[in-house]
């Protein structure tokens, strides 16, 4: 194991506890349930859930892109299953979500690029759970914006698209993307009048100055909310952590972000695009 292999102190799994994050967890056991933070093995579990919130990923398990950073397969994805948005919704009922985020694999295969489904599924939401707020972590649609329209025309609660890494490492970082193209994304939510947010992982090889410089690319298409977290291998085939960041430079990131003028920055080692999610509804008046 080499120095940038070993994880440091401050990445150490919070253990998940909680009377709340009992409730859920007994709940998903009970029902079988499938959601992201346990899939996907986020250390952030016990706070999520003991807040009520919860990540859900629709349209299957199989990307047609192959970011290399994702530990996601990559391949050809199934049919599209036209009952998931009632499981779905059903699934948030049962779990008494109070704030649902909603993410999906990309699917560039299809003509709609997946945007009927995520429709269905943010109504089928609605009608289950009239009280639950909404939060779509969406694909850039390959820039075919009728598609990105048909989600913006549900209006979900928060709409956010990732740029994951900053402009000089995208190529190595999310091949099958395009910088600008995310940032275009981003501009025509916020334009549209939702709450938008973003998120970058650190990590991968990017300089501070790289990192404002994404930072201020965000800000200027008129992303409110942004998260920055710490990128960490699934697998020795992804790419490789160049940089452990600590926790004092994210709190710099931090400081910068609410300075330019976000109105809300999470900014710390575990970070992730739904970590404390529920807690950037802000009046948009
Ligand atoms: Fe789930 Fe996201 Fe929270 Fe992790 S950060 S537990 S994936 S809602
Ligand atoms: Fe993973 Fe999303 Fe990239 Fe697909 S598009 S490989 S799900 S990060």
């Amino acid at each position: 194991v080499t120095e940038t292999q070993r994880k440091p102190d401050w990445l150490r799994v919070k253990l998940p506890v909680g009377k709340e994050y009992r409730h859920v967890r007994s709940l998903v056991d009970e029902h079988k349930l499938h959601t992201i933070c346990e899939s996907g093995n986020c250390p952030n579990m016990g706070e999520c859930w003991g807040a009520g919130t919860a990540t859900f990923m629709i349209l299957g398990n199989i990307c047609t892109r192959s970011c290399s950073f994702c530990a996601v397969a990559t391949g050809r994805p199934k049919a599209v299953d036209l009952d998931e948005p009632s499981r779905v919704a059903n699934s948030v009922k049962l779990m008494q979500v109070k704030h649902c985020v909603i993410t999906s694999v990309d699917r560039d295969d299809l003509k709609d690029g997946g945007s009927t489904i995520w429709a269905e599924t943010i109504n089928a939401i609605r009608r289950e759970s009239p009280e639950t707020t909404l939060e779509t972590l969406i694909p850039d649609f390959k820039g075919q914006w009728d598609n990105l329209d048909r989600v913006i025309a549900v209006r979900p609660e928060v709409v956010s698209h990732n740029l994951e890494t900053v402009r000089r490492l995208t190529r190595e970082v999310r091949i099958q993307a395009k910088y600008d193209r995310s940032l275009e994304c981003l501009r025509r939510i916020s334009e549209a009048g939702l709450r938008t947010k973003s998120g970058i992982m650190l990590g991968f090889g990017e300089t501070e100055e790289d990192v404002i410089e994404a930072m201020q690319d965000l800000y200027d298409v008129g992303v409110h909310i942004l998260t920055i977290g710490q990128y960490l291998q699934p697998t020795k085939a992804h790419h490789p952590v160049v940089e452990w960041i600590t926790p004092a430079q994210f709190e710099k990131y931090k400081q910068i972000g609410l300075k330019m003028g976000f109105k809300y920055v999470e900014s710390g080692p575990l970070v992730r695009s739904s970590y404390h999610a529920e807690k950037h509804l802000f009046d948009m008046q």
